[in-house]
Parts: structure tokens; sequence; C-alpha cells
């Protein structure tokens, strides 16, 4: 088939380059080096148990994903367990719908924890009892300062910090002011439990970190049990310990943490757990804190966080990535020690590799223009046969109802065609795909705005099929749907939501909300889809010819499907893979 037009069918596809970003270290990583090593000696009688610990404060995104990929996927690899533990020790910022969505996100991404669903205010009993021992034990106090004074107190990194006046008071005092702070008799932020660490470490960490603040807020399982909190710092360490995790797998941020969550272990002489940390994923044109994703949503800039456009694995499902292709991803990105942004091409690029494998290939023409075959029998309608994926035999075929009023792209035809045009042309011969040849005979204009409203064409019998045996060579292949039968749809083309590389690259005075581009999302109203996509099921992907990787959006309704765009076919990775070969 020599086809110009639809080279772009096959771009990227045609080979599957299996080699990850210069950053990666897969197959094989670091962190399995060090699980290699410790089931060697036996440090933890041979099991892995690692453990994905999201706070519900927030929908999950494809950094979430790397993260949960490489907990629940080195548990599978190794025949360990991998637990699906809840952060929740803010009940400010938390809420069920984030905790209900991360659950059904995790399970989308193919991942299982069966019975072992924790959250860390399962533990708030145990770290309350644990904080009276470090009390007991003069190694945590209660503090009067302010939140304002003990951040003043704390010093920098070049200037020790300076112990509070509280922080010598008694145990008895200290154990009092603590159950009274439980009791709910100090209003918010009047009083915290600190631990009774170093005040001139210079990890500042260490600098008598809080354990506990005073906060009269409903949380959303324990409700008003309690009135103080623990702090992130003080809870996470030990929910490892409780739950016997092995390799405490976090970002690299976490690694200045890493000698007080080890101190708290030791002062309390409980099970130590590893804390490994290694590279948070970063994404061109992507931002991925979920303040300011939240920010997105609660402006209205997105439409919620499951738009397609949001790096959300919500939105990414949405947008019609599939598990596979994410899971892919984050294994051919690796993990690395050091800080670096991953291009989204890549991502795209992963995600081609599975469509292009399972996605049936379907015609859709998404800015019609009609064309009629004058010499086509009025009401003769003709079933042609079509390969669903050529990728793929097994995928079959189906039939698509030919007849004498079609649309065509309205790109495909041009009234004064350069010469390397090979459309559709006055006079011109073009191939449709699985149709016929046909040859435009004359255009028809819109007598008072000169807009081309038609096209009339001959067809030629003996190209059945869009083939013929007399080797005449015609150069373009255009897709096409039959007026009678195609079915009116709605598509949603998406680009970056971010216009720099780096959306956080602002000058003064502006924010990330600056470099969001105008134009992520164009929708086309009146599309014509061909009639096998009749009953496609919201979430179910094809390939528009031509036009890309599309998916049903949960908007679409009986009478009108509507597509989200997942991805063009032109894979920009590959070029770019291949320019540095
Ligand atoms: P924030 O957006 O406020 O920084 P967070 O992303 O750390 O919050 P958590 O819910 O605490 O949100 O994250 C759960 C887990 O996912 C943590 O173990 C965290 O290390 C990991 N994680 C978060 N972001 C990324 C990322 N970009 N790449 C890899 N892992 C991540
Ligand atoms: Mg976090």
């Amino acid at each position: 088939m020599k086809t110009e037009d639809l080279k772009e069918e096959t771009a990227g596809n045609s080979e599957t380059v299996k080699k990850a970003p210069a950053n990666s270290s897969a197959p094989t990583n670091f962190i399995r080096a060090i699980i290699d090593k410790d089931l060697e000696t036996n440090k933890y009688g041979g099991r892995v148990h690692t453990r994905f610990p999201p706070e519900p404060n927030g929908y999950l995104h494809i950094g979430h994903a790397k993260s949960i990929c490489l907990n629940f996927g080195l548990a599978q690899e190794y025949g360990g367990l991998c637990n699906l533990r809840f952060d929740d020790t803010n009940p400010i910022k938390e809420e069920q719908e984030y905790i209900d969505a991360i659950i059904e996100n995790v399970r989308w991404l193919g991942f299982d924890w069966q019975d072992r669903l924790y959250y860390a205010s399962d533990y708030f009993q145990q770290l309350y009892e644990w904080a009276i021992q470090l009390i007991e034990a003069g190694k945590a106090y209660v503090d009067d300062l302010s939140a304002d004074e003990i951040r003043e107190h704390r010093g920098t990194l070049t200037r020790p910090g300076k112990e509070s006046p509280y922080r010598n008071r008694s145990v008895e005092e200290n154990l009092d002011l603590f159950r009274r702070m439980k009791a709910g008799e100090f209003p918010d932020g009047s009083r915290v439990l600190r631990a009774k660490i170093d005040m001139a470490s210079p990890n500042l960490n260490m600098r008598d970190p809080v354990m506990y603040r005073i906060l009269h807020a409903a949380h959303h399982r324990t409700g008003d049990d309690w009135c103080i909190y623990p702090m992130y710092d003080w809870a996470h360490g030990q929910s490892d310990s409780i739950e016997k995790i092995t390799h405490s797998i976090c970002t690299l941020e976490f690694e200045d943490h890493r000698p007080l969550y080890n101190w708290f272990i030791e002062q309390l002489g409980v099970y130590a757990p590893q804390q490994i940390e290694f590279a948070r994923l970063n994404l061109t044109y992507t931002v991925m804190s979920k303040r300011k994703l939240l920010q997105l949503v609660q402006e209205g800039r997105v439409r919620g966080w499951d738009d397609p456009r949001m790096p959300t694995i919500a939105g990414l499902r949405r947008r019609g990535y599939t598990p596979e292709a994410i899971r892919d991803f984050a294994e051919r990105i690796g993990v690395a020690k050091a800080d670096s942004t991953v291009d989204i091409s890549f991502l795209e690029h992963c995600l081609r590799d599975d469509l292009n494998k399972r996605a049936p290939r379907v015609m859709a023409v998404l800015r019609p223009l009609k064309v009629v075959l004058v010499n086509y029998p009025e009401n003769q309608v003709e079933e042609m046969e079509a390969v669903n994926n050529p990728e793929d035999e097994s995928m079959g075929t189906r039939k698509l109802p030919f007849s004498r009023v079609l649309y065509i792209e309205r790109d495909d035809f041009r009234e004064d065609a350069p010469k390397k045009y090979h459309r559709l042309a006055p006079g011109k011969e073009v191939r449709l795909k699985h149709g016929y040849y046909i040859t435009c005979v004359d255009v028809v204009k819109d007598k008072d705005s000169g807009e081309i409203v038609e096209l009339h064409c001959t067809y030629d019998p003996k190209t059945r099929g869009g083939w013929s045996d007399d080797g005449r060579i015609v150069k373009g292949t255009l897709h096409w749907v039959s007026a009678a039968h195609a079915m009116p749809t709605e598509v949603r083309l998406y680009d970056h939501l971010f216009t720099k590389p780096d959306p956080e690259e602002v000058e003064e005075g502006k924010t990330f909300l600056d470099n969001i581009n105008p134009n992520s999302l164009e929708i086309i109203a009146d599309c014509m889809v061909e009639p096998s996509l009749a009953d496609a099921a919201p979430g179910s992907r094809c390939q528009f010819l031509r036009h890309g990787y599309f998916c049903v959006d949960p908007d679409s309704t009986r009478g009108k499907l509507v597509f989200n765009r997942t991805v063009s076919l032109k894979d920009s990775w590959a070029k770019i893979e291949k320019s540095e070969q």
C-alpha cells in the first residue's frame, strides 16, 4: 500500500523502542539492589513488605502512580506484600471523596492490597500512648510557645536554635498538660507536644520537632474523638513500624527526616523499618503538587479532578490512558537518586506503544465535507470489509456501509492544490480507504458566501475495496463515512495544559496560572463517525485513522457520543530518540 496521507497511521508504531530515558536504571535499580542484599543477609527473615501511603487531601497524580507501581510492583516481584495506608493526620484538608477516589485509582492501575487497607488514624491511640512513654522518659515536653515563636526559636542552617523556656518542665507537669490537651481544655494553637532532642543539631528536623498540635476539628474517621492530632513526622515512621514494613520507600525530601524517624523508633524500642528515598517524578508541561492541582479545580481552570488535561490518574483514565501504559512508563523511567524531569512525550510514547496493539482502527470525519458520487446508484448500499487492526489479525474485520453520499475531511480537499498535494482536488483521483477510487468532477459552492458545500465525484466500480488491478497509481488515501449511516459526535481535542515545559518558571509577580495554555481544549461539535461505534461504551478506545487515539467520554448520551482525543499519532519521542542515536 503506497499511501502518502496515511503515513501517520503507523508513525511511531512500526518500531517499538524499548529504550528508557537516560536517567533510568531499569530493569534493575538501586532499590532492588538493597532488597536483594537484605534477602541475602536475611535482614527481615526473607520478608519484603512495602506500603503506599497517600494523604487523602487530593486526587492521585502520575507521580503517585510511579510510587504505586514501585511499591506494589516490588512486592509482587519478590513475592511480598504491599499495604495501602491513608496518612490521614490532618482532618482539615482530608475528605472521604479523596479516599474513595484513591482506592478506585489504585485498583484501576491493577494493584491489590487484599485485606491490608489501613489508616494512620487507626493508630491514634497507640501513638498517644507512645507519646506518653516519651514524656515519661523525659524525651518530650509540652511547649506553650506560639507557632511563630517556635519557628523563630528553631534557628536556621547557619544559626543554632534556641531552647524554649518550657523545655525543662517536669515529667509530671508535661503528663498533666498533655492529658489536658487531649481532654480538650485548651484552644487550638495554644500548646504543642515536642520531642526533646537537640536545638543545636545541624539537621533542623532534629530541633525539638512538634509531635502533636491541638485542633478542634472533626476527623473523617474518628469524628470528635480527638482534638489533638499527630504530626506527619510523628505518625509516619511509627505507622510503618506497626505494619512491620521492611522497605519504606519515599521521595527524596524525606531524606533529612530519616534521622528523626530512626530516633523515634529507637526511643520507643519498637520494630525498625528501613527508609529508602528516590527522586520524585516531574513531567514537562505539568504541575504535580496537589495544592496546585486543587487550585486548578477550585478556580474552575479545568472541569474537575478528572478533566482529561489533568495529570491525575482520574484525568489520564478519562483521557483514555490504559493502566498498562502507565505501568510500562513507570518501569521504563526507572528510579533514581537525583531529581530530574521526564519529557511528557515519553509518557505519550509508552501509551501509543500500548494502544497501537489493541485499539481497533475506525474512520471518523472531524470536519465533514459532503461528497456525492454522481455515478453511484441512488439507493445502493454496499458493505465493505475492513480490518480492525493490521497489527493484530485476531481483532478481525467489520462491515462498513458505502453509499452515494459520503463525508470526507474538509482538509482533504483543496480547490487550488499545490503540486505536491496528494489529496482530493478538481480533476484528481484518490483512494477511499476500504472503498473505491474517486475523482472530483465538480465543486458546489454557496451562492452568497462562496463556501464549498459539496463535491461531486465519480467512482470507478473496478476499484472495489480501494484497489485497482490495472497498475494505476493514486497517491492519496482518504478516510470517509457514509452520510446516511454515520453518527454525529462531539470530539474534544487536547493540548498541554501549560504553555511552558516548566510551568513554574515565571517572571516576578506572576504564577504558574499565567502559564496556562488558553488553547488546551478544542471542542468540535459536529463530527461524523462510522456506525460500528454506535454501541461504544464510555471508556472504550479506538484509533481514528489519521487523527490519533480516542476514548469515549462519560459525557456521552445515547444519541450523541463524545470522544476525547487521547493522543495524536505523531510520536515526537520516537523522533527525539532517533536524533540521539
Ligand atoms: P504534596 O503534593 O503535598 O507534595 P505528596 O505528593 O507527597 O503531597 P502524598 O499523598 O503524601 O502526597 O504522597 C503519597 C506517596 O506518593 C508518597 O510516598 C510520596 O512520596 C509519593 N509521591 C508523591 N509525589 C510523587 C512524585 N511526583 N513522584 C513519585 N512519588 C511521589
Ligand atoms: Mg506527602
